[in-house]
């Protein structure tokens, strides 16, 4: 073959794409034995949730069996709706999700961190069968319309099973021919002879009024299978279309929220369109009243519903720190996350936010958000401009109800807490003791972070919905744990390790001979070793977060031991080469005369680009005495994907949160 021949042209150019291509894919993540141990639950449930369909199937056909083939498809597709229109709903109920994260069911079973994922498949999966269960009663429908017969306007009979014809005829000369009518179980009339049922068919009316009336008999209620299928339909395209990503990702995410609301309308239709759906719909109809009765109370309440923004802090890289008083009772574990209104901003809109600050600390909760569109963008613009013109206007804002100000509406209720609280701790002597040393250390933290505030006591109003559960929330069940963010996704892990500085801090012991220290066992579960990766564009970044890095350096440093709890990894993708950032003034930990020349030149050090994760896995499972590692990342969803790909090269077990 001539080298320049359209011929061989076109096998070099496909040739090595084909190679390249094939390569790729033998390096993708599904080719490594990791992956399939990772998603041992996810393959288990799916196989599971198709077995269940194929059984549907299989029974629904046969107990067709008499129906022509279109009626016996479009009840097969009829069953997996109901069945999947069910199931779709129960994966988003947050609480149920929350719960069940927690369960033995989901710890071990469930893949309850795939469940976004699964909820956006049944979407698509109901679409398809959407698509078998129409285009089959479509065909039956015309089969049954007097267009397919010839016969526009002449009544006619069509017996499925022809041996059964002579037992349907007497059976219908014993009938009184006026009382006949057209369809009852698509479009079909049921004679009942000895133990069997013969359908009959009578054809009444052209195709197109069959398919857009009730001309055809069809359903339940009035006859309105037809028109609600139509609407059903019309209720899907537009949900299935504002969930796209072009929609929710690129800034329009409130009509993709507000289309999604839609859901209600669809159940209704569905109840109406076919006659067993409720009976399907009855468990998920009573966890979204529980769920929703919940939130409401919750919301409501004065517990959790009155809540207020007491301070703020603007820090860099548009990021806003909001400073809530934890409500009482208020309990949530690392990584859980609140939806929060504040109608200042946006009257109706709940966003939602991870928990940065520690479980430990008992009377504030941390949000840091970063300014990504709009109503994250007038978050901050709006505290800004309180910040510039520093009126205090809000401070005597006074409250709708009994012309209180908001503070001491907030101080009452508090002050009524805390007589509650006193009353308990006094009943039991370890827990006061344990309670004033752990106030010393809430105290001790937010001195050391130097929690100045840009605007304080704004008392500002805001609803929070939650604790909702994440991946994070299981840390401390694994030994060792890689937590890797991506900029502003450091916020689970800056609760986590805010946490394990307080569990650092409670272990601390002193002789009371000698008033020597040392740092006991610390009460973290099965947790034996921290490695932190945190890369962030810009110097800036660091800032959010970087006193508690340093705060936890420090007590590494001055626990004394020889093998490190927490490793940091800090890597800035915009330098070019090694920097350091200085984390504390004044170091409280500088009891340790040899400690002490180490705090004097203390830094942090920045490692230029992007982490090499080939190597830094290497090294930190080198370094490790643990089986089995955990990888938990926070941050970006393609970012997210190339560390994934990383863990399962190196048969790590991969958690993700993305926002
Ligand atoms: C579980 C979870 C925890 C999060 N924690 C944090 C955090 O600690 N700090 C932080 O800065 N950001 C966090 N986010 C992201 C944060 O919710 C969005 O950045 C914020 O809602 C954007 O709103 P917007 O109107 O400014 O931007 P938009 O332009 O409207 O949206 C930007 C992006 O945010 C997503 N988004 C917008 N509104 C919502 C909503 N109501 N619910 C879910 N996603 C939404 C959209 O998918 C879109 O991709 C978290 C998100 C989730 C799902």
């Amino acid at each position: 073959m001539a080298p320049n021949s359209p011929q061989s042209r076109h096998s070099t150019s496909i040739g090595p794409s084909i190679l390249v291509k094939l390569k790729k894919l033998k390096k993708s993540k599904y080719f490594t034995l990791s992956y399939y141990r990772n998603n041992i639950s996810f393959f288990t449930t799916i196989f599971v949730y198709f077995l269940i369909q194929i059984v549907l199937s299989i029974v629904q056909y046969y107990l067709y069996i008499e129906s022509n083939l279109a009626v016996r498809f479009a009840r097969v597709g009829g069953i997996l709706l109901n069945f999947n229109s069910s199931l779709i709903i129960l994966l988003v109920l947050r609480r149920l999700v929350t719960w069940l994260r927690n369960s033995l069911l989901g710890r071990n079973f469930l893949p309850v961190d795939n469940f976004l994922k699964f909820h956006k498949f049944i979407g698509i999966f109901i679409i398809l069968l959407s698509i078998l269960h129409t285009v089959s009663h479509c065909v039956n429908l015309y089969w049954l319309s007097d267009e397919y017969k010839g016969l526009k306007g002449i009544t006619s009979l069509n017996v499925n099973n022809v041996s059964v014809v002579s037992k349907i005829i007497s059976t219908l000369s014993q009938l009184n021919t006026t009382d006949v009518k057209f369809g009852h179980t698509d479009g079909l009339y049921q004679l009942n002879s000895s133990n069997k049922t013969h359908y009959v068919s009578v054809s009444s009316a052209p195709y197109v009024e069959l398919l857009f009336t009730t001309k055809s008999g069809l359903g339940w209620i009035l006859a309105l299978a037809m028109p609600t299928g139509w609407a059903l339909w019309f209720i899907l395209a537009i949900i299935e279309l504002f969930s796209m990503p072009c929609i929710r990702k690129k800034g329009y995410f409130q009509v993709f929220y507000y289309t999604h609301w839609l859901h209600v309308v669809y159940y209704v239709l569905l109840i109406v369109h076919a006659k067993n759906y409720w009976k399907w719909f009855i468990l998920p109809a009573l966890l979204i009243v529980f769920e929703r009765l919940f939130t409401f109370i919750r919301v409501k309440s004065v517990k959790y519903g009155d809540t207020y923004i007491k301070d703020v802090n603007l820090l860099s890289s548009k990021v806003t720190q909001l400073i809530i008083p934890r409500p009482a009772n208020f309990k949530f574990k690392c990584g859980d996350y609140l939806f929060i209104k504040v109608p200042k901003i946006a009257r109706y809109e709940w966003h939602p936010f991870t928990i940065s600050s520690a479980p430990e600390l008992k009377d504030e909760l941390w949000l840091h958000v970063r300014s990504l569109g709009n109503w994250t963008h007038k978050l901050y613009d709006y505290f800004q401009d309180v910040s510039k013109n520093q009126t205090n206007e809000l401070y005597y804002t006074p409250a709708r109800k009994n012309g209180l100000t908001l503070e001491t509406k907030y101080e009452r209720r508090k002050s009524k807490y805390v007589v509650m609280v006193d009353y308990r701790k006094s009943s039991s002597l370890s827990q006061t003791n344990y309670s004033t040393n752990e106030s010393n250390n809430e105290n001790r933290f937010k001195k050391n972070l130097n929690l100045s505030s840009n605007i304080k006591n704004i008392w500002m109003e805001i609803a929070i919905d939650g604790p909702y559960s994440t991946p994070t929330s299981r840390i401390f069940n694994s030994e060792h744990v890689i937590l890797i963010a991506g900029g502003i996704g450091v916020t689970p892990f800056a609760s986590i390790l805010q946490s394990l500085w307080f569990k650092y801090a409670k272990s601390l012991k002193t002789c009371p001979g000698c008033s020597h220290q040392w740092y006991d066992q610390m009460d973290k579960k099965k947790l034996k070793r921290v490695d932190f990766v945190w890369v962030n564009r810009d110097y800036q970044s660091f800032e959010w977060f970087i006193e508690l890095l340093g705060q936890i350096e420090l007590q590494q440093i001055n626990s004394n031991k020889d093998k490190r709890f927490i490793g940091l990894h800090l890597y800035m993708t915009s330098a070019n080469k090694v920097q350091t950032i200085k984390p504390l003034d004044s170091p409280d930990f500088d009891k340790n005369g040899q400690i002490e020349t180490k705090i004097d030149h203390f830094t942090l050090q920045l490692n230029p680009g992007r982490p090499d994760f080939d190597q830094l896995f290497s090294e930190i499972s080198t370094s490790s005495s643990e089986k089995k590692i955990d990888v938990f990342f926070c941050g970006n969803r393609d970012f997210g994907k190339h560390v994934q790909k990383k863990c399962y090269a190196h048969d790590f077990k991969f958690h993700k949160e993305y926002f």
